[in-house]
């Protein structure tokens, strides 16, 4: 069954997903034609959705796309004074478990924090049975995505927000994309919607092979994914065409 665009929700992850990875997470440029792309996707399609760990003011920073939804920290909406307190908690103690490691570094932001490791990728189990053991009894939630671990109210998560964009958006179909433990989270739910789903992931090197086990497509990465958009527009440019004969566009 061919959706027509207008029924379609994209949502895009953003770091290695529409912006390589690179040491500096605060330098993550979108590839060059990210922003061209994507706004070019909003006047054809039900919606535009970037959907990030991210603080929502560094993706607007990064994505000047009128029309899109960028929605940062994975949609948390505000804290409670509870998970506030939890959260700055888990900061505190956190600063000081990381102190031992140099080229840590924790990203506090509005409603979450991050914990970069990249510059020791060695570290990762230690550090991850460090950040667990304060983590429990928390009422705060940690996933392990590339070389960062993700600490947030349970709240926030991208599928409770995938799941948000669909109660309000209603699209017929869901092409949704992205490279890490949480977005393989989002693929898993999606692949029990009864709608057409499009799930994209990342193939990397610092995932668990198999993470992607429900996605329709593997890419390479962010100039890939490009390169996907590019086709998508022309696609949906032309005659009327469906989202599933787009992976097959893919491939030309
Ligand atoms: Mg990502």
């Amino acid at each position: 069954m061919a959706v027509p665009p207008g029924e379609v929700l994209i949502i895009t992850d953003y770091d290695g997903t529409i912006a390589p990875i690179v040491a500096d997470p605060a330098r993550a440029l979108p590839v060059p034609e990210a922003v061209e792309l994507l706004s070019a996707l909003v006047p054809l399609v039900r919606g535009v959705a970037v959907l990030s760990g991210r603080s929502e003011q560094s993706l607007r920073s990064f994505l000047p796309v009128p029309g899109a939804a960028l929605i940062g920290e994975n949609g948390i909406e505000a804290l409670t004074p509870d998970e506030h307190a939890r959260l700055g908690n888990f900061l505190d103690r956190a600063r000081l478990a990381v102190a031992r490691w140099p080229g840590v570094v924790i990203e506090a932001k509005p409603a979450s924090l991050s914990v970069h490791f990249r510059s020791q990728p060695q570290i990762a189990g230690e550090l991850e049975n460090a950040l667990a053991g304060l983590i429990a009894g928390s009422g705060l939630m940690m996933v392990a995505n590339r070389m960062v671990f993700d600490v947030q109210s349970r709240r926030g998560s991208k599928v409770r927000t995938m799941c948000r964009l669909m109660r309000e958006m209603k699209p017929a179909a869901v092409m949704y994309a992205g490279d890490s433990r949480d977005d393989a989270r989002v693929h898993r739910c999606l692949k029990t919607a009864p709608i057409q789903t499009l799930c994209i992931g990342m193939a990397s090197s610092e995932m668990p092979a198999g993470l992607f086990k429900n996605a329709d497509l593997i890419l390479d990465g962010p100039a890939e994914m490009a390169r996907l958009l590019s086709r998508l527009v022309r696609h949906w440019s032309g005659p009327p065409r469906g989202l599933h004969q787009v992976p097959n566009a893919v491939a030309t």
